[in-house]
């Protein structure tokens, strides 16, 4: 760890990291790589701490001195300012961001990503301190491509579904759609925080990931979340393959993701720590351009890795199709492709993804069926009521 230098060779200096969300999955990776791997310290700042207990307790941990956790809720709580102003860098992961919340619990997703996020970046911009802000790959909403004929030879163009930071347009649903809640609001809050940096001078980056996934993602609906939870594709299908139920496929699971290892992607947030003459003022895709996969195409693929892992054969029916109406209910919509240009993350901080779609798979079902098979199993062998 000794002699650790930047990307132009100057010496890191530690500093003190105000980290909001996280107990979260992205905020419980970053805590890790941080602890184990830098001199940083992390006051790490959540309502719950569940994913990180790990890194804070015994008192005998090599990085005890370095993390704390301030167990609080940022819409109504005065200690956030302290906080940010005890740091040198604030990084806030903290949101509502579940697609199956955005169509049903609007109010809660635009407050949590909008209206919750403002005295953050307001206690950054009168303090002069650095602001990572998480915002999401779906602020690019739909691409143009999705709106040409289905024949149209143009959808094969590049120009008309890579998404880049600089060029590409922000295309959301109408508003009855309330699916696109979340990308308004946080398209908005990406506003406001360019909009300090112009005119009072903020130090900020803004984060774009594209579908990052991993280990401790989510929750597994009734074993460590609420039965009748819906969490993000990667949980779903997870949560159907440990109980040995066909995999649902919204709409026909057409839609195409890209799909980055959560360690890699790491990688590119402590880049940007590092680095802030190279990071500030920016606004990074981050994600792997070369894991594109429909969604039908990935249950296909964590099947087969599935079987792998646990040494089960796969069950007869795989998949089935059901409406995104009865998935996720009235006003679900969804981003048609996504695939990140990678130009300003490269010139900027020479970042890559490494891991490839099946060796991601294969790191992240084993852990699932590590941590969930037995506790699946219990549950599923207790009788249920009447
Ligand atoms: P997550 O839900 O696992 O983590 C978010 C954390 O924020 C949770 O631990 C939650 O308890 C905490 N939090 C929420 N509201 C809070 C509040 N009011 N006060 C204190 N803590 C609060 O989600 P994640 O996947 O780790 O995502 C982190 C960020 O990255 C989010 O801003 C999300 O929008 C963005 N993002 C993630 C992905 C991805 O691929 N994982 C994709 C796009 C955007
Ligand atoms: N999806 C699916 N079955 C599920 C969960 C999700 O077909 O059990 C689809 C969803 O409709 C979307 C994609 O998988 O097209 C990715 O969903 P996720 O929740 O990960 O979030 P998103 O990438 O849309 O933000």
């Amino acid at each position: 760890m000794a002699g650790r230098v930047d990307l132009d060779g100057k010496p890191i200096k530690p500093i003190t990291i105000c980290m909001i969300g996280a107990g979260g999955f992205i905020g419980s990776h970053l805590c890790e790589k941080l602890m184990s791997e830098t001199q940083h310290k992390v006051l790490a700042v959540d309502v719950y701490n569940d994913k990180i207990k790990h890194l804070l307790e015994p008192a005998s941990l090599p990085w005890a001195d370095r993390i704390q956790f301030h167990r609080l809720n940022i819409k109504n709580d005065s200690r956030l300012e302290g906080l940010i102003k005890m740091a040198d860098l604030t990084v806030n992961l903290a949101a509502i961001c579940t697609p199956a919340d955005y169509n049903t619990r609007p109010l809660d997703t635009i407050y949590s990503n909008f209206i919750d996020a403002l005295p953050v970046v307001k206690y950054c911009s009168e303090n002069g301190k650095r602001l990572i802000h998480f915002s999401t790959c779906e602020v690019y909403g739909k691409t143009i491509g999705c709106f040409l004929p289905k024949d149209s030879p143009l959808r094969q163009d590049p120009a008309y579904y890579v998404l880049k930071e600089d060029a590409s347009p922000c295309i959301f649903g109408p508003i009855e759609k309330q699916r696109w809640s979340y990308a308004c609001a946080k398209q908005l809050i990406e506003r406001l925080i360019y909009a300090e940096g112009a005119e009072n001078g903020l130090e900020f980056t803004i984060v774009r990931p594209f579908n990052w996934i991993g280990p401790r993602m989510d929750f597994i609906p009734g074993i460590d979340g609420p039965s009748e939870g819906v969490p993000r594709v990667l949980a779903c299908f997870s949560n159907n393959l440990l109980r040995r139920e066909p995999l649902k496929l919204v709409d026909g699971g057409q839609s195409q993701r890209t799909f980055v290892y959560i360690k890699d992607a790491i990688e590119a947030v402590v880049l940007m720590i590092e680095n802030p003459a190279r990071a500030n003022g920016h606004i990074f895709n981050v994600g792997n351009p070369n894991n594109e996969v429909t969604v039908r195409q990935l249950a296909e693929m964590m099947t087969q890795v599935y079987s792998k892992v646990s040494g089960e054969v796969s069950s007869e029916t795989p998949t089935i199709d059901v409406s995104s109406k009865e998935f996720y209910g009235e006003g679900y919509d969804d981003s048609d492709k996504r695939i990140p240009d990678m130009t300003i993350i490269n010139r900027q901080l020479g970042w890559n993804p490494k891991t490839s779609l099946w060796d991601l798979l294969e790191c992240t079902l084993t852990y699932q069926h590590r941590t969930y098979a037995e506790a699946i199993k219990q549950s599923m062998s207790k009788p249920t009521a009447n």
